[in-house]
């Protein structure tokens, strides 16, 4: 049996979807797009969304319009997908690490505040795979130092803080449409917000910084004639026929948290007895949306004196899941490691020793909407059978 780390399940209805904006000849963001627009805020709770063509514009474009730019410093957690870092060097901004706790792999709240610096202007805490970040402590050290707060929710569809859902903490929250994702346009992403000027500058600044949407222009009274543009913006405007494909899914949104925590749950009875894997965390108050199962592989104790022996046991068992037809994943990388930032920052591996042993020890199991029983079933046999 083959088992991919994830499968996406569209329904026949929302394969047929993206038939209609083709055949109305509107093909980018129109009226698809704000329908999508308002699906999301809806579910989310957000005052605002704006859909763009992928997490990575959405932060980025969050940046943008908060006015970061070169010389200003940005708190990055040190494990997460590079492109929360990658943003920031975008603007000419400086990524300052932080490290995370092993336990949720999101943002250490306790080594926060000494990363601030006279030039910090953000904080990028990241919901990673589904877990929500601390976001109160957060908030209170953004207040106290009048930081700005881009909330990286790629992974967070689904994911609540004592029942707020992530992403309408911050200043914004930027959310991704990638297949790897929950809900997916094959790329895309959404920015979501609560302030009223800042929503308008960023749908200014995806569309080429102009005042007036495409749609508005073409509903108005003279559609003939251009918008004007206050701002120098870009292109980052999604696709209606991407944003049907985003809409139709938010139909099933509430079924397709649910059955990913039902695959959760399952995994989390059948592995709860192994002490050498840590399943992923429960915390009182939030609500994990698993975008992915990341365990931490532990044979023993995890430490910097351990890890480089953990890490080639790890590979090792991976590649004999692979044999057995079973796709993981090591759960994201540490990109404090990764050449461009060890090399530009001149980091090492243990100047953040969480990021590293989540690097180097952990591994996300197959899980995704429409994995049969038989799939699972396979999976946690395999799992208990060739680990050590
Ligand atoms: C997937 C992901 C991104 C990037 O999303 P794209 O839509 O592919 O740009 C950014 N951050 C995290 C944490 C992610 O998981």
């Amino acid at each position: 049996m083959n088992v991919p780390i994830a499968r996406t399940s569209l329904t026949e209805e929302e394969i047929q979807s993206v038939l209609a904006p083709l055949r109305s000849g509107w093909l980018v963001q129109g009226p698809k797009v704000r329908e999508f627009e308002e699906l999301w805020s809806a579910f989310t709770g957000a005052k605002h969304s704006i859909a763009v063509t992928s997490c990575t514009t959405a932060l980025h474009l969050s940046l943008a319009a908060l006015g970061f730019g070169p010389g200003d410093e940005a708190i990055v957690p040190a494990f997460t997908w590079i492109a929360t870092a990658n943003v920031v060097e975008h603007l000419g901004g400086k990524v300052v690490f932080c490290d995370i706790d092993l336990n949720t792999f999101n943002l250490d709240v306790t080594q926060l505040a000494e990363k601030i610096t006279s030039r910090t202007r953000v904080i990028l805490p990241v919901h990673l795979f589904g877990l929500a970040a601390d976001m109160e402590p957060i908030m209170q050290i953004a207040r106290k130092n009048g930081l700005a707060v881009v909330e990286d929710a790629a992974c967070g569809f689904g994911s609540r803080y004592r029942g707020q859902h992530v992403g309408t903490f911050g200043d914004t929250g930027c959310f991704s449409f990638h297949p790897r994702k929950a809900i997916t346009t094959g790329e895309g992403g959404m920015i979501t917000t609560g302030d009223d000027a800042l929503a308008a500058k960023l749908r200014r600044l995806r569309d080429h910084g102009a005042a007036m949407t495409d749609l508005q222009r073409h509903l108005g009274a003279r559609p003939y004639l251009l918008a004007d543009h206050p701002d120098a913006g870009y292109n980052q405007r999604m696709t209606d026929i991407q944003a049907a494909l985003g809409g139709a899914q938010m139909a099933r949104a509430a079924e397709i948290v649910a059955e990913r925590q039902r695959l959760a749950g399952i995994y989390d009875k059948e592995f709860s007895a192994l002490g050498w894997l840590k399943t992923p965390a429960h915390i009182d108050g939030l609500t994990h949306g698993y975008q992915s199962y990341p365990c931490l592989f532990q044979p023993e104790i995890v430490s910097p004196a351990s890890v480089v022996r953990i890490n080639e046991a790890r590979n090792n068992w991976m590649d004999r899941l692979q044999k057995a037809g079973i796709s993981t994943r090591p759960a994201t990388h540490a990109v404090h490691m990764l050449t461009f930032y060890r090399e530009k920052y001149g980091l090492r591996s243990e100047d953040f020793p969480n990021a590293w042993a989540a690097n180097d020890c952990s591994i996300s199991l197959p899980l995704f909407h429409g994995m049969s029983d038989a799939e699972q079933r396979y999976v946690i046999q395999n799992v208990i059978e060739t680990a050590i």
